[in-house]
């Protein structure tokens, strides 16, 4: 089941929380709509599902206009940060309670709510767990009893609101994969709403990112981290290195790095983004872009070790990622005046907006 969303405005009283918000869900994809606490991204959740109605703009499944759908007519699942389990039942009585509470004919018979449940447990990978209560288990395996639980009825889309937001970072490590697994193995379609851009990054077919209830891009991971379309998203998904400067000539942008190719033509004054792994750092200069910097902090522990420096120039901090083995060759001290250079900038006007 696809989804489609168009135009979608919501306000609060004065406050519009959806801006405008256009995107699509294909069929049994999943999408994460990424974005700092408050950009929207429960409400659109809750739009989706029928909680909220949009002041403008529609939700359709499939083509099919839902927005004056009710929650219960559309068929969603949701798991949401806490999801409350019924504390007195067990784990078994917990998942078949979607299906126990369908009209009689609709209700499955006790067997095969039994089977129903059993495969549930496997896939979730909690099948000896079936009588235990909720207080007897983690709280990555209460999630994974709660998405359980969305999917016995059999939802035609599935909503997950930072399922993992309340667990310790090694569970939600596990748990992201697992759900990326668990989403090849049944293809239904699914939104997962998270603030965590490592998460989404790493779970999703494609990202939304939303920014003060306004969606700032879509695409694949790769593309949206090795393109951001704006400030905000190259800011969002990651540590960069900001270079003020003012554009020289059409083409060039003059910066404490000399001139820099980028898009300047109009703006006044512009700002260079450059990741930390693309900031070189060498003993020597190398180029008309290469400037002076002094060591302030070495960070080598990790997969990658990092530099913190001064530049020479105006003072600012900048951060460089280097491999180990570039590390070792480099042999650096704190104090020491070396040189940094970008391999690649990115360049907005400093009064960008979308
Ligand atoms: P997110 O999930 O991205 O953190 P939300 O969708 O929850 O953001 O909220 C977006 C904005 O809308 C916030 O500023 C929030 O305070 C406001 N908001 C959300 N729900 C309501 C509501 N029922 N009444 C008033 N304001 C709300
Ligand atoms: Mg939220």
């Amino acid at each position: 089941m696809s989804i489609q969303v168009s135009h979608v405005d919501k306000w609060f009283g004065t406050y519009k929380a959806l801006d405008d918000v256009t995107l699509e869900v294909p069929d049994g994809q999943l999408l994460a709509l990424l974005g700092p606490s408050g950009s929207g991204k429960t409400t659109l959740l809750r739009t989706i599902a029928g909680f909220e109605s949009p002041d403008a703009g529609d939700v359709r499944f499939d083509g099919a206009d839902v927005t004056g759908q009710r929650v219960g007519e559309r068929h969603v699942g949701f798991v949401f940060q806490h999801y409350a389990l019924f504390r007195h039942m067990s784990v078994f009585e917990n998942i078949a309670f979607g299906l126990r509470v369908k009209s009689r004919k609709d209700r499955p018979s006790k067997a095969d709510i039994r089977d129903k449940v059993m495969e549930l447990l496997k896939l979730v990978q909690l099948e000896s767990f079936a009588a235990r209560k909720p207080s007897e288990l983690s709280g990555g395996q209460r999630q994974r009893v709660a998405l359980a639980r969305a999917l016995a009825v059999e939802p035609k889309v599935l909503l997950l609101d930072e399922p993992f937001g309340a667990l310790d970072a090694k569970v939600r490590q596990e748990l992201r994969s697992w759900l990326r697994r668990l989403h090849d193995e049944i293809h239904v379609t699914s939104v997962f709403v998270t603030h965590d851009q490592e998460e989404a990054l790493e779970v999703a077919d494609t990202v939304v990112i939303m920014n003060q209830g306004r969606v700032e891009q879509i695409g694949s991971p790769f593309e949206v981290y090795e393109h951001p379309r704006t400030p905000f998203v190259y800011n969002f998904l990651g540590n960069v290195n900001l270079f003020h400067g003012r554009p020289i000539s059409g083409e060039s942008l003059q910066t404490e790095f000399g001139a820099l190719n980028g898009r300047t033509n109009g703006p006044a004054s512009v700002i260079g983004f450059v990741r930390p792994h693309e900031l070189e750092v060498a003993r020597v200069e190398n180029g008309s872009s290469s400037m002076s910097a002094v060591v302030l902090q070495l960070l080598p522990a990790g997969p990658t070790a990092r530099i913190k420096l001064e530049l020479a120039e105006n003072g600012a901090y900048v951060e460089a990622q280097v491999s180990q083995e570039t590390y070792r060759e480099l042999d650096l001290k704190i104090g020491e005046q070396v040189f940094v250079k970008p391999r690649k900038v990115r360049v907005f006007p400093e009064d960008y907006s979308i």
